[in-house]
């Protein structure tokens, strides 16, 4: 592929680029005292998987930039769904007014969100096997986090208003939910929290399935995915369990569990046994708690449509979303990341009439939910989700992101054979590699010896980009990655991981 022509024109600045970014931009979860020791990659244009620097260099793009980007850079319908909005216009403010994009977007999602055979509007449609209640309004924001914030300010809200004095949230250990101040008091990751302790309200915590580390598991490591070698007697679910009934017991049971269906991203790529989530779900229904479902990252096919309960049934009907996998709804559907495609920013929360119900009364009464941004709904982000929705459910879409998930999958079986590797998890589209010190007794790296990040600089010199949580190496290919860029992005791990820490074999 040649680079776009706009490339040259770019290089002649792009050490003015670089200084600017240096002198002036502070950038997100990013050591900066690093980050000044080294000329920044400049990435200028993008076709596809492929994305190319101010100097024209070329890269793969193996995270979907930051795990938003679906279908590749540059994609003719997206970027014409968006300049045909442009020409009429750009945004128009929710408070006060409708908008075409959004309104049609809202439809859309809702009748996707009834799943597979669900007609949004029929209660308990005979053909829908999903369990739990009909998701009937969305309600925008602008990415993940303000998705969760909304969910997690609704819930409270619907909570208290239905005699709860305190309501108290539970989440898995080690989540990711957000950077806004509610969304991290969702998640549970200690590097994050400490910092942030004393503006923080206490969320629960219960044990995640992370099979790999499992203190239940009983297996020994082998070369095959922990899901697959553990032997455990489901003692996730009893912990969960008992955490709900002491709760109960002690006179404060939970309003409401968040967690990301089907696997967790930012907690390093950590997918969920079969079977874990529904009866995750089926426990805390039964303590009379909502199901927040954080899809920011699962959804729309990410992790989503690879097996599950309904995955067996007509490619065109394969799920979207990771709660649909397990044949479980949730209360919440929190959408973002891929929700346009990767073009803009855009968030949503789905949620059913009873929450919707909650917030009806007289004007006097002020029941209305005080809470909005003002961009929220933005026209251009919904015309890019209507057009990402498009390229998702037109024919022959979910049997392409099944097939590149095979071929996916057979590069990364190659990486068993060196010892640095761990433990290999995938799920759809979405992988995460964890680097160890041992194999045999999965000694981590210490994170001081920042071994990931090694790592992935050194794939970026090999021209495949992508970002690492801890040890572990994520690989997330946009949809239209061919199978010889797949197996070009696995191949520059194996060779980034030789170059790190030697070449040995088993
Ligand atoms: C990225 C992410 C978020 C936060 O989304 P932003 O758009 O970065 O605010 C929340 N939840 C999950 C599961 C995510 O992966």
């Amino acid at each position: 592929m040649k680079a776009p022509t706009r490339t040259a024109r770019s290089r002649k600045d792009a050490r003015q680029i670089a200084r600017l970014d240096r002198a002036f931009v502070w950038h997100p979860f990013t050591q900066m005292r690093d980050w000044l020791l080294q000329e920044p990659i400049v990435l200028v244009a993008g076709k596809g998987a492929v994305l190319w620097d101010s100097h024209g260099r070329e890269y793969l793009d193996a995270n979907s930039s930051i795990w938003t980007n679906l279908h590749g850079h540059n994609h003719p319908r997206i970027n014409r769904a968006i300049r045909q909005q442009l020409s009429q216009v750009a945004h128009i403010s929710m408070l006060g007014f409708a908008n075409e994009p959004a309104s049609r977007l809202a439809g859309r999602l809702v009748a996707l969100a009834a799943g597979p055979g669900g007609r949004p509007g029929k209660k308990g449609s005979q053909d829908n096997p999903l369990a739990g209640p009909k998701l009937t309004k969305v309600f925008y924001s602008d990415d993940g986090s303000t998705a969760v914030e909304t969910a997690l300010k609704l819930a409270y809200e619907y909570a208290r208003r239905t005699g709860e004095k305190r309501p108290r949230f539970l989440s898995l250990e080690g989540a990711y939910h957000g950077d806004t101040v509610g969304a991290v008091s969702l998640g549970h990751i200690d590097r994050f929290h400490r910092a942030y302790s004393g503006l923080l309200f206490p969320s629960g915590a219960v044990m995640a399935p992370y099979c790999y580390r499992c203190p239940y598991n009983r297996a020994k490591p082998e070369r095959v995915d922990a899901r697959e070698s553990r032997r455990c007697g489901w003692e996730c679910l009893d912990v969960l369990q008992r955490t709900l009934d002491s709760a109960r017991k002690r006179g404060r049971p939970y309003t409401a569990f968040v967690v990301e269906p089907g696997m967790q991203g930012a907690a390093g790529m950590i997918p969920q046994p079969d079977g874990w989530l529904s009866q995750a779900v089926e426990r805390v229904r039964s303590h009379g708690a909502l199901v927040i479902a954080d899809e920011v990252m699962t959804a729309f096919g990410r992790t989503a449509g690879t097996g599950g309960l309904v995955g067996g049934r007509r490619a065109a009907d394969r799920p979207l979303f990771g709660t649909h996998d397990a044949g479980v709804q949730a209360d919440f559907l929190c959408l973002a990341k891929g929700l346009s495609g990767g073009y803009l920013p855009i968030g949503a929360t789905l949620t059913t009439d009873a929450i919707f119900g909650a917030f009806l009364g007289s004007y006097a009464e002020f029941k209305t939910f005080f809470h909005g941004h003002s961009y929220t709904g933005n026209a251009l982000g919904a015309a890019a989700a209507e057009a990402n929705l498009d390229l998702l459910t037109e024919a022959g879409s979910s049997r392409r992101r099944l097939e590149l998930g095979q071929v996916f999958e057979a590069a990364l079986q190659t990486l068993w054979s060196c010892p640095w590797v761990g433990d290999i998890r995938r799920l759809g589209l979405a992988a995460g590699i964890e680097l160890v010190q041992d194999w045999r007794t999965r000694d981590p790296f210490p994170l001081a010896a920042r071994a990931g990040i090694r790592v992935c600089d050194a794939m970026a010199r090999r021209g495949v980009l992508t970002r690492p949580i801890g040890n572990v190496v994520i690989l997330m290919p946009p949809y239209c990655t061919s199978a010889a860029q797949v197996r070009r992005m696995v191949m520059a791990l194996n060779d980034a991981i030789d170059e790190i820490f030697g070449q040995r074999r088993l």
